[in-house]
């Protein structure tokens, strides 16, 4: 059984790169019938904000995953921090520092590559204000086995000693981060590819505190479609947007898990159960992972044309009940109407722009009237003079009526039907408009196409 930790900082919005880790460390958990650690790396006080901390808990949750130990904060373990890195001083496996950034530029010739020379190695200094405490790095080179990167060699002379505490005692995450995967006795870290360059450091720390060490994996980077690195200032990264424009958990967590993996055939739809049998490390590529917000809008879309009539009800329901409040015959008009529309959204927040003139409708006459072409009053009228006649007042006979009167004006459905659609829709396109006539009913239809002729 893995052992493994999802350990996210609470510094922002919970990130679509944040979703895909803990998803993959979430399925190793499961497959092996292993346990998931959810660790807040909360040592970063300047950055970290309580209410990320929280949009973390609510964003696991909505994907629908879980964490089977913890959560465990940093921040209260600080104290454990410390007194291990004050034993590796002991041991003289750190040592204290009072370089600063100016008196190491001052100290190094020009053009020498950046990092600390070591200075302090020999001082002796004992702890005191202004001095730091780095990790004193051993000779030879440093082997990190990736499980995706294979092997990654860092030459002897690439990792600087390192700072472990800060010359305020705080101490530095790799510190942090080590001690905690062997208090929690984690198996494989997964994790961004971003902390690969520390890993090196942490491979030292794990032989310098003992203790077997964890497997790593560093999966591949997510890129936009110019592949650049996603970034929140230029791309839409966090899992809350992609919830409030009506995105949902399963198609989100079946994109988000082919991001690096693939299922090795060309199967596309997963279920979170399916991909705890699919998924395996072997299939995670190192090379960039493109986030398509095109595909995953595909991907959004089949689903909710995949739901039952109930259930897409259900799940439409908060993104249609603001539109609803105050209309008579809401709720009626509402499940008469969700069949018609299931299969032509993306997400859900294309509801209300789509069906909300079956519940409210004021729309400004000046631009409808704009957008009616020559001989279309002369149409309306027509329509009217049929609807007024039409029965039953279904969606057939309405289609019927309309088609009769098209071939006696010597026009045809489509050319009639248009300024039909603007009076009752107030827009070009939407759903299916014979289906919204009889919804509306014929006096609100006759109504509408008045207002628009005055
Ligand atoms: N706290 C780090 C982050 O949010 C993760 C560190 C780790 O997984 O080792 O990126």
């Amino acid at each position: 059984p893995e052992r493994v930790r999802f350990a996210p900082s609470p510094t922002g919005f919970f990130h679509v790169g944040s979703a895909r880790t803990i998803l993959y460390n979430w399925l190793l958990a499961r497959q092996s019938n292993g346990a998931m650690l959810l660790r807040i790396d909360d040592t970063d006080t300047e950055r970290n904000r309580e209410e990320w901390v929280d949009g973390i808990y609510r964003a696991i949750r909505w994907l629908g995953l879980d964490w089977d130990e913890g959560p465990v904060r940093q921040s209260t373990r600080i104290d454990h921090y410390q007194a291990i890195a004050f034993d590796l001083f002991e041991r003289g496996l750190a040592y204290w520092c009072d370089c600063t950034r100016e008196t190491l530029d001052a100290r190094k010739p020009p053009g020498t590559p950046p990092g600390y020379d070591g200075f302090c190695r020999d001082r002796k200094l004992s702890q005191g204000p202004g001095r730091a405490l780095r990790f004193r790095v051993r000779e030879g080179e440093i082997v990190v086995n990736d499980l995706i990167r294979s092997q990654v060699i860092f030459p002897a002379g690439a990792v600087e000693d390192f700072v472990i505490l800060k010359s305020s005692l705080a101490p530095l995450y790799v510190l942090a981060n080590v001690i905690d995967d062997i208090d929690f006795s984690i198996t494989t870290v997964l994790r961004a590819e971003e902390h690969l360059p520390t890993t090196p450091k942490a491979v030292l720390l794990h032989e310098a505190l003992g203790g077997p060490l964890p497997r790593f994996g560093h999966l591949p980077v997510l890129v936009n479609e110019q592949r650049r690195k996603l970034s929140k200032r230029r791309d839409r990264v966090a899992v809350e947007d992609y919830r409030q424009l009506g995105y949902l958990p399963e198609p989100m967590i079946n994109y988000l898990a082919l991001l690096g993996w693939n299922p090795g055939d060309d199967r596309e739809f997963f279920t979170l159960d399916e991909l705890i049998h699919a998924f395996s490390l072997e299939r995670v590529g190192h090379s960039p992972a493109y986030f398509d917000e095109q595909r995953l809008l595909h991907f959004n879309k089949t689903y909710i044309a995949s739901l039952s009539a109930q259930e897409f009800a259900r799940i439409a329901r908060p993104f249609v009940d603001p539109m609803m409040t105050g209309s008579t015959d809401g709720d009626e008009r509402l499940a008469q109407i969700l069949p018609e529309v299931q299969t032509r959204i993306g997400t859900l927040s294309e509801l209300p722009a789509m069906i909300g003139f079956l519940f409210h409708f004021s729309p400004d006459y000046d631009e409808l009237a704009d957008r009616l072409r020559a001989g279309d009053d002369h149409y309306l009228k027509a329509v009217a003079d049929v609807l007024a006649v039409t029965d039953p007042f279904d969606s057939p006979t309405i289609e019927t009526s309309l088609r009769t009167a098209a071939e006696e004006l010597g026009t045809s459905l489509r050319k009639l039907q248009a300024p039909v659609r603007i009076a009752i829709t107030g827009a070009p396109i939407g759903p299916p408009l014979f289906h919204s006539m009889a919804i509306l009913g014929r006096d609100e239809c006759l109504r509408r196409i008045q207002a628009l002729l005055e």
